[in-house]
């Protein structure tokens, strides 16, 4: 029989609530080994890149920006304005079915490797929670000792400087919404001058706070809709971490020494798991796949002499001795639906990029009749033009009869031919000034080319009239 201690985890509850379902806390001991090390690397780079991405500029605009206010889009050079729903909602998708995809095949890969929540938690959080009241073990004792100036002295720090992350953390957060300019703009003035800005920044820092300081693996557990939906997306051919019972078991303690398997039985693997469980019970709800518990039983194995690998990245075909398929019918199915609707998003994105001319007919009087100096009639039929774009390269845009028979029979006279199209939408006046000859029963179709620094982008149809309609 097993000796009973703390990591001895009941089997009908989790390992974060005690009998009453009161919560548990738990104190993860750190691990050092090569999967470790492979994640700081990776954490280092994801937490630098969320840090500067907003202050980098490209083409003079945020490499990553969403301005809600403005409904602007900036990505790598590329702005976006009057971002649609549509393409929210198509990128959104895009993703989830991405993510429906990775998960498909390589398990729970975000949540161990780049959902912020770890990255944070294991990279800032829990370093800066060691400096100040040590490890695992000082941690559980400070915990049980009572409040002496010692323990509120440590708690008091521990709390400011989590405050201080979390609080840079929001407000780069709210960077990528506002942009960076506007932001430091608005740090550098009185709260009240930006209450909405300062509210969303307290907000996001308390949550943050909350989260990484003192939620943690409850987010992951009870919270992450994630977590709830991945037993979805996986099946016996996705990669999670296992431990291989054939090998390990009958674990120590449990058989006379000649009958056990590799397992010692040392609990290692789960005083390392951030969320408290024992990955020799299967696969489970609980595993972030952060791989604490490979790191942890190498180390043991090379303790006792005994290969690497009793716990893995494997799969549950490959641990009952079947080969296994990375790619299933699941995952192409899941890689389908995300070329479907990134492919629809990136058609939108290239309609986009034309500039959108919608011409509005002048309601004072729908048409003029003038004599030129040479006593010939002359009509002149004016619009409002309306210009949209996207894209943030200003540009120049021209008008020209498509039809080489009328070019000479209609002027067109507009500021357009001498400005540069920077804003992304203008409006601007279009005065058509033709010979009555050109209509037929008191109106005349045109077709108009609409010439984007000297090349024909698009063609616009417009009805040009005059006397003879209203007459
Ligand atoms: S079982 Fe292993 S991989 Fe899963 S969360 Fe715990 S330590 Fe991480
Ligand atoms: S770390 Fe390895 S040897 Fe130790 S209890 Fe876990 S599985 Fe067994």
């Amino acid at each position: 029989m097993a000796i009973k201690n703390r990591y001895e985890l009941d089997p009908e509850r989790l390992a974060t609530t005690d009998e009453l379902g009161a919560r548990v806390y738990l104190y993860p001991e750190d691990i050092e080994g090569k999967w470790k090390s492979r994640r700081i690397v990776l954490y280092w780079f994801l937490i630098i890149l969320y840090l500067s991405l907003p202050w980098i500029n490209v083409k003079g605009r945020p490499a990553l920006m969403l301005n809600i206010f403005t409904r602007e889009f900036a990505f790598m050079g590329m702005t976006l304005h009057g971002v649609e729903p549509i393409l929210i909602f198509l990128i959104v998708i895009s993703g989830l079915f991405f993510m429906a995809f990775l998960t498909s095949i390589f398990g729970r890969v975000w949540c161990g490797w780049t959902c912020p929540q770890t990255v944070f938690i294991q990279t800032i959080f829990s370093k800066i929670e060691t400096l100040i009241e040590g490890g695992a073990r000082a941690r559980r004792a400070l915990d049980e000792s009572s409040w002496t100036p010692n323990k509120i002295m440590r708690r008091t720090l521990k709390w400011i400087c989590f405050t201080i992350v979390s609080f840079h953390i929001a407000h780069t957060f709210i960077g990528y919404f506002i942009g960076p300019r506007a932001l430091l703009a608005i740090t550098l003035h009185s709260p009240l001058e930006n209450l909405g800005t300062f509210t969303a920044a307290m907000i996001m820092t308390s949550i943050f706070l909350l989260d990484f300081g003192w939620f943690r693996e409850q987010f992951c557990i009870i919270a992450c809709p994630y977590g709830r939906m991945q037993s979805v997306m996986m099946d016996e051919n996705s990669l999670v971490v296992a431990y291989d019972k054939k090998r390990g078991e009958p674990r120590r303690g449990l058989v006379p020494r000649e009958l056990e398997g590799d397992c010692i039985n040392d609990y290692a693997c789960v005083r390392v798991c951030p969320t408290g469980i024992d990955i020799r019970r299967g696969t489970q709800m609980e595993c972030i796949a952060c791989t604490a518990c490979i790191d942890a039983c190498d180390d043991i194995m090379d303790k006792v002499k005994k290969p690497h690998g009793l716990i893995r990245y494997s799969t549950e075909t490959e641990l009952i001795g079947k080969k296994h398929n990375f790619i299933t019918t699941r995952s192409v199915l899941y890689f389908c639906i995300f070329l479907f609707f990134i492919s629809a998003f990136g058609h939108f994105i290239v309609s986009l990029s034309k500039p959108a001319l919608v011409f509005y007919r002048g309601t004072d009087s729908p048409f003029q009749v003038t004599m030129s100096p040479s006593a010939k009639k002359i009509i002149t039929n004016h619009f409002t033009l309306k210009i949209t774009h996207q894209g943030s390269e200003s540009f120049n845009l021209k008008l020209e009869v498509s039809e080489e028979s009328l070019r000479k029979k209609i002027e067109i006279i507009s500021p357009l031919n001498n400005m540069k199209i920077e804003e992304p939408e203008i409006k601007t006046l279009v005065l058509f000034k033709f010979d009555p000859d050109i209509l037929i029963n008191g109106s005349r179709a045109v077709k108009l080319n609409v010439i984007k620094n000297g090349i024909t982008i698009s063609t616009e149809n417009l009805v040009l009239i005059g006397p003879g309609l209203n007459q």
